[in-house]
């Protein structure tokens, strides 16, 4: 991990320092430690790196697709390789346990595999005969530089929802990592430079709302690719769209898990817990309400406060730890205000979690899983993302009114059902208004040849991020139609 003072861009293949004068710590949310300092670069960096793209764009787009996904492959290969070195580089700059981290870039690479199959996925489509010696056709091009703008949470993991596709198709990129996680981004764009892509397909911009908004209003931006909070994510998706670019943004969720009375009470708490405190709650697909239907809550909600109580919260570089610290003091204050304000609004502590003090990491950012219950559904605990280690707990009579309880949301990133029963399972599947839905499942995150589905305020565009999505956003359909008359060019 680099402990050089300012962390460099990385234009056209090569490091260079920031213009930036300004610039902020990156610090481990375990132990408090500055581990770096990243630049607030602006609109001459990203100037820069968009130049530095849209050159090598031009010789990059001619490479035959056989071709560009050889170093894609290399790239595979250097990433699990390093897989150890990346994963205690996600753990020190984002706090979550070395287990979650490797498993987050698992995921990475997974989507490199399946970008690597870009020439079957690219194929056109040919139709003869359209009209009497007339032939249509439609085949996919690249659109130029992608810029890819990257929440805190999944530092090496989300860059790759986009990443591998848009190269694959042809485009160059551009990355803007989070300026609280931009560590292992640093590392992964050394690999990729070792990977042989030309100099000037990948650039890394470091910054923050400044460098965002250069790449949003610069022209030679073809796409946008964003994750990370709905209010940003929103005015990503305006501030883009109307500067004329095709935009993909994934916002925030408030994610409800509902638990019906024949649910399996091991297994489903086990998964609620894992949904709720897994990467400290800091996650997209958190579940961050559970809804028992019936008598469901009479074994459930014991049995989850005793998860949460019993849940082993530390440094995520430690064995044994489950949890580790939020990212940063302001975060966990938020996350703090938040459970009092549940409190007030109604809701009783079942399980009360903030201010955890961990033995060895006193200037650690921990805030224990914390249990609402009762929760008002109005309240803001019922409706706003906390992003942190909070579950709610509601109760309903029916299935029709937790899927309704679903539906009322304004965010529709995943929600998911716990029961023995196929034909609630089936019910639900079919009504409810999430993208991403789960059956026993508590983090229905798709694989990386699924599309990332966001729905409602969870996501802002029309093509997500992964798969067949992800192509499709990379590339822009051409259709020719050819006339070839009878006669016309025979020379035999
Ligand atoms: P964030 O919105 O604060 O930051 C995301 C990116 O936007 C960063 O690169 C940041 O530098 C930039 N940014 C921040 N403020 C900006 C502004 N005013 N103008 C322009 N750019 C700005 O999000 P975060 O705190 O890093 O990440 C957490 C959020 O991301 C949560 O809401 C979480 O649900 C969401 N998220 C969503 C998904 C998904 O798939 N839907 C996945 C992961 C995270």
């Amino acid at each position: 991990m680099t402990r050089d003072p300012s962390l460099p861009n990385l234009i056209n293949g090569r490091s260079v320092p920031a213009l930036a004068a300004e610039t902020v710590e990156v610090r481990d949310p375990a132990t408090d430690e500055v581990l770096a300092r990243v630049p607030l670069s602006g609109a001459a960096e990203v100037a820069a790196a968009v130049e530095a793209a849209g050159t090598a764009f031009e010789t990059w787009r001619e490479v035959p697709a056989g071709e560009r996904i050889q170093p894609l492959f290399r790239l595979k290969g250097l990433l699990q390789e390093h897989l150890d070195e990346l994963a205690r580089s996600i753990t020190r700059e984002n706090g979550k346990t070395l287990a979650e981290a490797r498993g987050e870039m698992q995921r990475a690479i997974e989507n490199v595999e399946v970008a690597c199959g870009i020439p079957s996925l690219l194929q056109g489509e040919f139709s003869e005969d359209i009209a009497q010696g007339i032939d249509e056709y439609l085949i996919r091009q690249p659109l130029g530089v992608a810029a890819i703008i990257c929440p805190f949470n999944f530092p090496g993991m989300i860059p790759f929802w986009f990443l591998p596709y848009a190269l694959a198709c042809g485009n160059a990129v551009v990355v803007k990592p989070s300026e609280r996680c931009p560590l292992t981004m640093t590392l992964v764009v050394e690999l990729i430079r070792q990977a042989g892509f030309p100099p000037g397909t990948v650039n890394l911009v470091h910054g923050a709302a400044a460098a965002v908004d250069a790449l949003l209003d610069h022209p030679g931006v073809a796409t946008i690719s964003f994750v990370g909070s709905t209010a940003v994510a929103r005015h990503v998706y305006a501030r883009a769209a109307a500067n004329g670019k095709r935009v993909q943004a994934q916002g925030g969720a408030k994610n409800p898990l509902i638990i019906l009375p024949d649910a399996d009470p091991a297994m489903t708490t086990r998964i609620v817990a894992d949904s709720a405190f897994g990467n400290a709650g800091q996650r997209c697909l958190a579940g961050s309400l559970a809804v028992t239907v019936g008598e469901a809550d009479g074994w459930f909600r014991p049995a989850i406060a005793e998860a949460a109580a019993t849940r082993r919260v530390g440094c995520g570089l430690d064995d044994g730890v489950e949890m580790g610290p939020v990212i940063t003091p302001q975060a966990r204050e938020r996350i703090e205000a938040m459970i009092q304000r549940g409190v007030d609004d109604g809701a009783g502590a079942a399980v009360d979690g903030p201010r955890r003090s961990v033995t060895g990491y006193a200037r650690g950012y921990f805030v224990g899983p914390t249990v609402l219950s009762d929760v008002p559904a109005a309240s803001t605990v019922a409706t706003s993302e906390i992003f942190g280690p909070v579950l709610g707990l509601m109760r309903v009579d029916t299935v029709e009114q937790a899927i309704q309880l679903v539906n009322g949301g304004r965010y529709g990133n995943m929600a998911c059902l716990f029961t023995r029963s196929g034909e609630a399972a089936r019910l639900f599947r079919h009504r409810a208004q999430a993208g991403n839905i789960g059956i026993n499942l508590g983090v229905a995150a798709p694989m990386a040849f699924f599309p990332f589905s966001g729905w409602k305020d969870s996501f802002f565009g029309t093509l997500h991020g992964q798969g067949r999505h992800a192509v499709e956003f990379f590339s822009q359909t051409k259709v020719v139609i050819e006339r070839w008359p009878k006669g016309w060019s025979r020379t035999f």
